[in-house]
């Protein structure tokens, strides 16, 4: 049974690493990012209003998002474990979940921070060249990142369950770090 949460800037790799423990671990990897942008690419209405928000790297607003992720969290394959990436990315995100894995129960295992330095993140994210991907955007991302996201750190540092790794070595090297944590 694996459930994590990832937490980290845009740029620190997150997909990645939850792509492949989640290739390891046999559970979903659930990118809110993923959704939106199929979303957005399909022209759905959660799509259509998404769209803005996304280009110009603000968040998207709570509601659009909070349902989503009570249905996609009820799916079947979703009973066995899941990594959460991309979710929650501000407070009032997190405490949804809080109530939501309270009522379904199922408690979070660990809430895994990927640490990079600002100038690393900033180089990544110019070579990743996605549509979001400008440079006025990505600083707006990182703003809206240290703003809304990073204070998560705090709260779930508080309940011991948070885990930082160093996100600036190899994407290999992050990943063992990652397994060690969670096979703890
Ligand atoms: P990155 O890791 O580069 O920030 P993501 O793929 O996680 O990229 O997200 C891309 C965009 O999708 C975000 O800039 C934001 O507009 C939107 N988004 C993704 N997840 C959420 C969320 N939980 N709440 C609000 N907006 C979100």
């Amino acid at each position: 049974m694996t459930r994590l949460i990832f937490l980290g800037a845009p740029g620190a790799g997150k997909g990645t690493q939850a792509q492949r423990l989640s290739a390891e671990s046999q559970v979903p990897h659930i990118s809110t990012g993923d959704i939106l942008r199929t979303a957005v690419a399909k022209q759905t209405d959660l799509g259509k209003k998404a769209a803005h928000y996304m280009n110009a790297g603000e968040l998207v607003p709570d509601d659009l998002i909070l349902d989503l992720i009570r249905e996609r969290l009820g799916q079947a394959d979703a009973t066995n474990g899941w990594i959460l990436d991309g979710f929650p990315r501000n407070v009032s995100q997190a405490n949804f979940l809080d109530g939501l894995l309270e009522e379904i129960q199922q408690p979070c295992d660990f809430v895994l921070n990927l640490d990079v330095p600002d100038e690393v993140l900033v180089t990544r994210l110019l070579s990743r060249g996605r549509q979001d991907d400008t440079e006025a955007v990505i600083r707006n991302r990182l703003a809206v990142y240290r703003e809304q996201t990073e204070p998560l750190i705090d709260f779930y540092r508080g309940r011991q369950q948070l885990v930082s790794v160093n996100g600036n070595q190899p994407m290999d090297a992050v990943t063992a770090e990652l397994k060690r944590v969670i096979a703890a």
